[in-house]
């Protein structure tokens, strides 16, 4: 199947670990499995595997959310 988003290349079907970042902090989704443009670097993945990558990065967003308020707090004179 070509990359639907460049159209250059055929996808690859693999396992990676992806980065991910957030806010200017970078985390790595781990064995993601999907169709990989070598391109672009589109991953086309199937639904459930959708689900968990999308899972893990909202729980990361939670997590930088959390990490950058209390530093936020930190830095305010008492
Ligand atoms: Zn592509």
């Amino acid at each position: 199947m070509k990359c639907p988003i460049c159209g250059a290349a055929e996808l690859a079907h693999d396992t990676r670990d992806l980065p991910y970042i957030c806010k200017g902090e970078t985390t790595t989704i781990p064995a993601v499995i999907g169709d990989f443009c070598p391109v672009c670097g589109e991953v086309i993945s199937g639904m459930a595997e959708s689900v968990r990558t999308s899972a893990l990065m909202l729980e990361f967003n939670k997590q930088v959310d959390l990490r950058q308020l209390v530093e936020l707090r930190q830095q305010r004179p008492s």
